[in-house]
């Protein structure tokens, strides 16, 4: 059986069920396995079957202290008519390239991919034990639903979210002020996603904290995408987009294939190289920023530094500073390099910067390519789409479209994954459109945009209408530890 550790030492070794239970180290670093290849089903084997097939054979490789039983209950409750398309995220056609359509869950955005497997894959970690598992969660807008609605009424769970006041869309606020479920907790802080994501790594963090919860029968769990239980459902559709394009004739197996990701923490594209690690012919992942470039300009030079303005954007998904995951990315480049992985993370939190050494550039450069979109060039992408290929994209698939654009196509198959549904941000979209916006709600503007596009918002968006505000909390970043005890206490003790 294989084991994780963390990224910034050997010191703990856990089964993934531990992993995926404990969320982050105690040392601050991510869970990590050492050998991602060794032992993994063949892309032959990968490209049988239906995506349930696919994702059991990722998930009984990369978890392997499931068994078989375990993994099948978990896809299947997981993979279901809660997804809207049988395909669960199907690929269609954009001009010559592609999109892998990962909204056709329950919340409308990529998210719910892992969101919908993480409380099964808890369920069956869990077994046995006694204690109640509050799950706290920093959200740029997306993940905090997604948490919400995937472990909503999950029995022996909570969740509580914390998403930055006033950066988010109306529609992501809805989504989370209305969330049904008893053991629920929503929050706006005061601050941007990166203040409330280092709060949220500082609880974790405390162990006193740790000690009192643990009385009332508590332990502290992470629904981010640090945790290895929302990374592994991802790499499942690389593969099986590879696997769509091969049945529509698009490649032949063993093609290469260029995937362009619009990126934030890092978890998706991350996905993207674990199934490239796994043997999927992955030439490059192209990572696409939004005006906070702060992974641009790494890919670009080998710098990190993240003393820069943060911007509020159009795609508010994506405007983070700190990109968690990439933590990982650094450990598989440095050849599992631990002490270099634990001292370039304290150089980030001392100084606010780290530079990788050129041999790790260099291998960084073999797989990944980068690009910015500023809004203007987002609102550009989204209104030529529509015009030429009849393609709605929301902001965030926009950015991603707009960077592969700026590069040449050589013939390889490319795709662009698409996190959201444009419904989600329907104000922005229809502006990007050409429309006037000014004065007109998000529902307003939803109406329009399913007139003026002849499609349909998804049912839980246009639901929000009617749907009643539960949770209206502020507090400052210094409260937040405090928030997250009273409600572990209120929901679960
Ligand atoms: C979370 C999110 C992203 C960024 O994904 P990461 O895994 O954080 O890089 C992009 N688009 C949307 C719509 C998202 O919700």
């Amino acid at each position: 059986m294989t084991t994780y550790h963390s990224t910034r030492s050997r010191n703990e070794s856990l089964t993934s069920k531990q992993a995926i239970l404990e969320g982050i180290a105690h040392d601050g670093g991510l869970f990590v396995r050492d050998d991602v290849a060794a032992g993994a089903p063949s892309l032959g084997a990968l490209m049988a079957g239906t995506y349930q097939d696919r994702a059991k054979l990722v998930l009984g490789h990369l978890l392997d202290d499931f068994t078989a039983e375990e993994i099948t209950s978990c896809v299947d409750a997981a993979y279901g008519d809660n997804f809207d398309s049988p395909a669960v995220t199907p690929v269609s056609p954009c001009g010559d390239d592609w999109t892998l359509e990962l909204w056709h869950g329950p919340t409308s955005a990529f998210k719910d991919v892992a969101l919908q497997m993480l409380p099964q894959l808890m369920r069956v970690s869990r077994a046995g034990d006694g204690r109640n598992v509050m799950i706290v969660t920093a959200t740029s807008g997306d993940t905090g639903k997604a948490a919400l609605e995937g472990f909503a009424d999950v029995p022996g769970t909570g969740v509580t979210v914390f998403y930055p006041h006033g950066k988010v869309s109306d529609v992501q606020r809805l989504q989370m002020a209305t969330q049904r479920g008893n053991n629920v907790a929503v929050c706006a802080i005061e601050g941007n996603f990166d203040d409330a994501q280092t709060e949220v790594k500082r609880i974790f963090a405390d162990a006193a904290l740790r000690d009192r919860l643990g009385e009332e029968n508590v332990v502290l769990s992470s629904a981010n995408s640090i945790n290895v239980g929302r990374l592994v459902p991802q790499v499942t559709y690389y593969f099986d987009a590879y696997a769509q394009l091969a049945s529509a004739g698009a490649l032949k197996v063993g093609d290469a294939i260029d995937f362009c990701v619009p990126t934030g923490n890092f978890g998706d594209v991350l996905a993207g190289y674990y199934a490239k690690l796994m043997g999927l012919p992955v030439r490059t992942l192209v990572v696409a920023s939004n005006a906070n470039d702060v992974l641009t300009d790494f890919i670009a030079t080998g710098t990190y530094d993240r003393r820069r303005p943060f911007h509020k954007t159009i795609s508010p998904s994506m405007d983070i500073l700190v990109s968690s995951n990439l933590e990982r990315l650094l450990f598989y480049l440095s050849e599992g390099d631990c002490d270099l992985v634990a001292s370039l993370m304290a150089d980030l939190a001392e100084k606010g910067a780290y530079t990788i050494p050129p041999a790790l550039l260099e291998r960084l450069h073999a797989t990944f390519a980068c690009g910015r979109s500023s809004d203007e060039d987002t609102r550009a992408t989204i209104r030529s789409t529509w015009e030429e290929h009849g393609v709605l994209l929301d902001p965030h698939t926009a950015v991603a479209r707009h960077v592969l654009e700026q590069r040449p196509a050589d013939g390889t198959c490319r795709v662009v994954l698409s996190t959201a549904s444009p419904y989600k941000f329907s104000a922005d979209v229809l502006a990007a459109l050409g429309h006037d916006t000014a004065g007109m709600g998000g529902f307003a503007c939803m109406d329009a945009l399913e007139e003026l596009s002849h499609t349909t918002a998804p049912a839980a968006l246009s639901a929000l209408r009617s749907a009643p505000e539960r949770f209206g909390d502020v507090v400052a970043v210094d409260g937040m530890n405090a928030y997250v005890e009273d409600k572990a206490k209120e929901l679960l003790a």
